[in-house]
């Protein structure tokens, strides 16, 4: 398919042969499992009948290089992103109780869910910055592979039913 790429034929993904990292372009890849793996999509059949809507899709996996050092970055904004998000959620709702009393059973539900909209994504960025890389997803734009496969009607979201 792509002879820069080797198929994984047991974790059904496109590892990269590439050696040098495309993050920190200097170090380069050792572990395949590694690279960052961006997902990409494709509708083969959707439909829509009043009481039944489905959605069949095609998604492969393709690896963009990537070396310990960058990888553990990015896994550390990840860790972070989350502890971050829990320790805010609990903040918040123990400050909702304190001004509203029961209605926290309601922000119970919403501030974890806005929360977890929001600040995971940021603390990431922000942590992949610090370090002087860009984040997971970043590398993807300038993939020549991944852009020819988004021209041809491929799409980087899930579809959804
Ligand atoms: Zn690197």
């Amino acid at each position: 398919m792509n002879n820069k790429y080797h198929f994984n034929e047991f974790e059904k993904r496109f590892e990269s042969k590439e050696i040098v990292c495309k993050y920190c372009n200097s170090r380069t890849m050792g572990d395949p499992e590694e690279q960052y793996y961006a997902s990409i999509y494709r509708v083969m059949n959707r439909s829509n009948i009043i009481i039944k809507r489905t959605v069949e899709y095609n998604e492969i996996k393709i690896g963009i290089p990537r070396c310990n050092d960058c990888f553990k970055i990015h896994e550390g904004g990840k860790a972070r992103g989350g502890f971050y998000t829990i320790i805010l959620s609990i903040l918040a709702l123990g400050i909702f109780h304190y001004l509203f009393g029961e209605a926290v059973v309601y922000a119970l539900i919403f501030i974890p869910i806005i929360l977890a909209a929001f600040l995971p994504m940021g603390i990431r960025e922000n942590y992949a910055h610090k370090h002087n890389i860009p984040t997971e997803e970043a590398p993807t734009k300038d993939n020549e592979w991944i852009k020819s496969l988004l021209q041809e009607g491929w799409s980087t979201k899930r579809p959804e039913v």
